[in-house]
């Protein structure tokens, strides 16, 4: 059989623990035997990062935006704990911090959807595509917690030199303050993202927030998007699909009533909570697929779940483990998709709704991960290993 061919090099970024094991398995097996892999690798591996002084990590993202198209194994965020666990030299950024800080990007989050695993939501037969914005608000704030009353007061100064003064409250005792912000242009490349995203995925894009209590803030959410809209309506209008800007309590009452195939865009605390709301109701965490999209059109694929410690501790006894690896296989896959619309080569597309379809065919045919087998209602599915799962896939490919 002739391998396919890649014209681009994909950005393939490696990582650390159980996904790292996974990741290797998934290439070897999956990919290697049909497809000649033209990749630019870099190791994102905790080591790797320490030895580099997190150089890699950088490189890495700008080989995204060379190229355009990365995929990513999930990383160890560092902490005090694994400054010992890896005699690290500093406590480094987190990588989907730094590549997401280079790119601008937006992460937009989507769930696998299978048809013997049912939503908690019964409606829900399409999946929901979470777009958080990931700058400012609450996570950039500054706090106060008075020990009296007295006057609070927002005060800005401005490069100018001109001074803006609004009374936030006369405290009558002792409260609590709460500074925020966020930028024009996070909030306007957020729009970008949003629209293009929904332009390639070619379903409605639907943003809320809470424009009729926070008048100015909110407000100017709702303007910025309803601006940038301008730019793409045209294109909206001929793929048939709506942009549509909804309180946000009002736009949980439609979600839950919705049968879901749209993208939902919030605010960055919105997004945090109902992202982890939508994932649940869906069924697991090792199903979540994620992907940054810049608003110049880089994309960054990988799975929303972390490395899985516990899992790889268990793996470094001699236990065989039953680790998920579906979310890695379609971060794979929607990276290969991509480079094959970016570079004109159907038959990348072509393999990349293969793989996808043989990794359902295999779950929806009885086999699968043990936190799979345990969503499954009725007959008992058969729970295998990662290995044994990721080969009845490469069985079901050949
Ligand atoms: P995690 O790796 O997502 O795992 C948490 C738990 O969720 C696991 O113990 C497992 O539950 C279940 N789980 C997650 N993915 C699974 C899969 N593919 N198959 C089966 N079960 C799965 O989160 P964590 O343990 O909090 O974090 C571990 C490391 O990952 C940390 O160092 C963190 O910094 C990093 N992290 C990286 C990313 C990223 O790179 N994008 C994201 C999040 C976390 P059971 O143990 O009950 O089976
Ligand atoms: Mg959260």
């Amino acid at each position: 059989m002739d391998k396919i061919k890649m014209k681009t090099p994909l950005v393939e970024m490696d990582g650390d623990e159980m996904t790292r094991i996974i990741w290797k398995l998934i290439k070897d097996e999956l990919i290697l035997p049909f497809v000649e892999l033209k990749a630019e690798y870099y190791d994102l591996g905790l080591k790797e990062r320490d030895r580099t002084g997190d150089k890699v990590t950088e490189e890495a993202a700008l080989a995204i935006k060379k190229y355009g198209v990365g995929v990513k194994c999930a990383t160890i965020t560092p902490n005090a704990q694994r400054m010992t666990e890896y005699g690290l030299r500093e406590m480094w950024k987190s990588p989907n911090a730094t590549i997401r800080g280079m790119l601008d990007g937006t992460v937009f989050r989507t769930p696998v959807t299978l048809d013997c695993i049912k939503p908690v939501v019964r409606t829900w037969r399409k999946p929901i595509t979470i777009a958080r914005h990931a700058y400012g608000d609450v996570y950039k704030a500054s706090e106060l917690r008075t020990a009296e009353g007295g006057l609070a007061e927002l005060v800005f100064t401005g490069e100018s030199g001109k001074t803006e003064r609004l009374t936030v409250q006369k405290l009558g005792g002792p409260g609590l303050l709460q500074g925020m912000h966020n930028l024009e242009a996070s909030v306007e490349s957020f729009a970008h993202s949003c629209f293009k995203f929904a332009l390639d995925t070619r379903q409605d894009l639907w943003f809320s927030a809470k424009d009729t209590i926070s008048k100015v803030y909110d407000g100017a959410f709702k303007e910025i998007f309803e601006r940038i809209f301008e730019d793409y309506r045209e294109a909206f209008s001929r793929l048939g699909i709506e942009y549509f800007y909804t309180l946000i309590d009002d736009a949980v009452a439609r979600v839950v009533r919705s049968e879901g195939g749209f993208i939902w865009a919030l605010k960055n605390y919105d997004g945090d909570v109902m992202s982890d709301m939508v994932s649940t109701a869906f069924g697991s965490l090792a199903m979540m697929t994620s992907v940054l999209v810049s608003p110049d059109g880089c994309y960054e694929f990988e799975a929303a779940h972390g490395t899985v410690t516990k899992h790889y501790y268990r793996h470094l006894k001699g236990e065989k483990t039953s680790t998920n690896p579906v979310a890695t296989i379609f971060a794979w896959s929607g990276a290969l998709k991509k480079r094959g619309e970016l570079d004109g080569l159907p038959a990348l597309c072509a393999f990349a709704d293969r793989l996808e379809k043989a990794t359902l065919d295999t779950i929806s045919g009885g086999t699968m991960t043990g936190d799979l087998a345990a969503l499954i209602e009725g007959e008992k599915p058969r729970s295998v290993t990662t290995s044994d799962f990721i080969a009845a896939i490469a069985g079901k490919m050949k």
